[in-house]
C-alpha cells in the first residue's frame, strides 16, 4: 500500500454522530403530523436529497416540510431544531487533530446542507481545521453520484492512491475505490485508526 498524501472525512458517523430523531421530535411537538411521520418525511423522502444537491433553498424546504407536517413554529425555530442532532465523536476528533499535527491536509466530503452546516461551524470549532469542504450542497451532486468525486480531486489536485477516503457507507467508499482512492469504510473509530497507522500516517513504528 502507498502512503496516501490526504485524507478526506466524511461527516456523518465519521466525525459527528447525528439522530434526526432528536428534531423529529422538536418538530413534531408543534405539529399536526406525528413524530414518526415527520421523520420518515424529514429523513427519507426526495425532499432532503433536493434540498442536499443544492436546487432547494431551505426556505423552501421548510415551507414543504410545514406543508406537510402542520409546523406551527417560525422558521428560525426549525432551522435550530432541524440542525441540533449532531455531537463529537470523540476518538475521532482526536485522531483528525493528529493529522493535522503531522501537516497532513484534510478535507470535509459531505452530503449536507446549508442549515447543518451552520451549525456545525458555530458549535464545533475542529470543523474549521480543515484544508477544504467538498459539500454536497455546493457542488450540486451527492455521493456515491461521480461528480462530487471529481469535485473533490479537483479541489485537492489530488487523485487515485493519493487520496485516503473514510465514510461509514458502503456505496460511498465503492465509489471512491472504483477510482482507485484508499478506503476505510468506518465501522468502529479504533478500526480506522488502526488502518491509519499501519497506513504509516500517525508515524507509529
Ligand atoms: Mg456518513
Amino acid at each position: 500500500m502507498i502512503k496516501p498524501s490526504i485524507v478526506v472525512f466524511d461527516l456523518g458517523k465519521v466525525l459527528l454522530d447525528f439522530d434526526y430523531a432528536i428534531a423529529t421530535r422538536r418538530i413534531a411537538a408543534q405539529a399536526t403530523k406525528p413524530a414518526v411521520e415527520v421523520h420518515e418525511f424529514l429523513s427519507q423522502s426526495p425532499l432532503l436529497y433536493r434540498y442536499e444537491t443544492g436546487p432547494m433553498t431551505r426556505q423552501e424546504f421548510f415551507d414543504e416540510v410545514r406543508q406537510f407536517s402542520g409546523f406551527r413554529g417560525s422558521f428560525e425555530e426549525f432551522g435550530g431544531f432541524f440542525a441540533d442532532i449532531f455531537s463529537e465523536m470523540p476518538p475521532m476528533i482526536t485522531l483528525h487533530a493528529e493529522l493535522r499535527r503531522r501537516g497532513i491536509p484534510t478535507y470535509i466530503f459531505s452530503n449536507t446542507n446549508d442549515l447543518a452546516i451552520e451549525h456545525i461551524r458555530r458549535n464545533f470549532p475542529f470543523f474549521a481545521n480543515f484544508d477544504g469542504y467538498i459539500l454536497s450542497y455546493e457542488v450540486r451532486s451527492m455521493k456515491p453520484d461521480v461528480k462530487i468525486y471529481e469535485a473533490l480531486e479537483a479541489m485537492t489536485g489530488k487523485r487515485g492512491a493519493e487520496i485516503l477516503y473514510l465514510d461509514d457507507r458502503p456505496e460511498n467508499v465503492d465509489a471512491g475505490a472504483a477510482r482507485g482512492w484508499q478506503v476505510i469504510l468506518q465501522t468502529d473509530p479504533a478500526k480506522s485508526r488502526a488502518t491509519i497507522e499501519r497506513l504509516g500516517l500517525l508515524g507509529t513504528a
